[in-house]
């Protein structure tokens, strides 16, 4: 009888496991689920003996922290002036997949954390939707600090931060940089011509790590409609890490 009773439990654990991840990819505009049986992922290996308790890499916590500091009264460029805070970026030192975007907006200029308004929340469902939580990847922007009333950071604005997003990168070393939006882009690929259009979907090679170009989350709540390409991007991205993928018949 309890054999029946724990099939019957089993049994509705896992619908509810399946309905929340279709509710959580609808949310993200992907109408699709993921087949966990299909493919395991690849393991993180296993924390050393004495290792930091979230299992990262000291070394790279302490050099983080380390550049963390040396930049906090980083004045290189005019947008230091006007800061409420320095958004250094959050995640894990260690981390696989780092996203950048472009600068901090006012709600991230406000609390000095990366991707926090509503492109923000977008974001964390798209990481959520590739099977992932925020503080497993790396977060943080090309630009440091926040341009007046949101413009678009100058060409010579990212010339001039963005050896902290480089440095950033050399000390996680990740697998894959994801950049988000066009500006971004073109900010790590010191190319003004890059664009979203004509270069998502395929890695590029950079500086020894591959970039996957896709739509900036702030993009896509006003075109809704791009959010299958990007979700497309996403499973590439997947793919290479080795993440379950959703099932071939069900992706868009
Ligand atoms: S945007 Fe970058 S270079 Fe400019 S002040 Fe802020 S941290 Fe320094």
């Amino acid at each position: 009888m309890s054999g029946a009773n724990d099939q019957t439990e089993e049994r509705e654990k896992l619908i509810a496991e399946v309905e929340a991840r279709v509710e959580l990819e609808r949310g993200f505009g992907a109408d699709v689920y993921r087949s966990e049986a299909a493919r395991p992922a690849r393991a993180r290996p296993e924390p050393r003996p004495g290792a930091h308790p979230t299992g990262e890499d000291p070394e790279k916590r302490r050099r983080l922290e380390e550049l963390r500091r040396s930049m906090a009264d980083c004045h290189q460029c005019a947008l230091g002036a006007n800061r409420n805070k320095l958004v250094f970026g959050a995640g894990r030192s260690d981390a696989r997949l780092i996203f950048v975007g472009e600068a901090p907006g006012r709600e991230e200029d406000r609390q000095g954390e990366p991707f926090v308004g509503r492109a923000g929340k977008l974001l964390t469902r798209m990481i959520k939707a590739m099977g992932l939580e925020r503080d497993q990847v790396f977060i943080g922007n090309i630009l440091k600090c926040r341009p007046p009333e949101n413009r678009t950071p100058t060409l010579a604005e990212m010339a001039i931060c963005l050896p902290y997003i480089l440095q950033q990168i050399d000390i996680i070393q990740p697998e894959i940089v994801c950049a988000l939006g066009a500006t971004a882009l073109k900010g790590l690929l010191r190319d003004p011509r890059a664009s979203i259009g004509g270069m998502r979907g395929k890695f590029l090679d950079w500086r020894g790590t591959k970039i996957m170009p896709t739509y900036h989350p702030a993009y896509l709540l006003r075109a809704p409609a791009e959010k299958p390409k990007t979700w497309e991007d996403l499973q590439v991205i997947m793919d290479d890490l080795g993440l379950p993928l959703p099932e071939r018949g069900d992706r868009r």
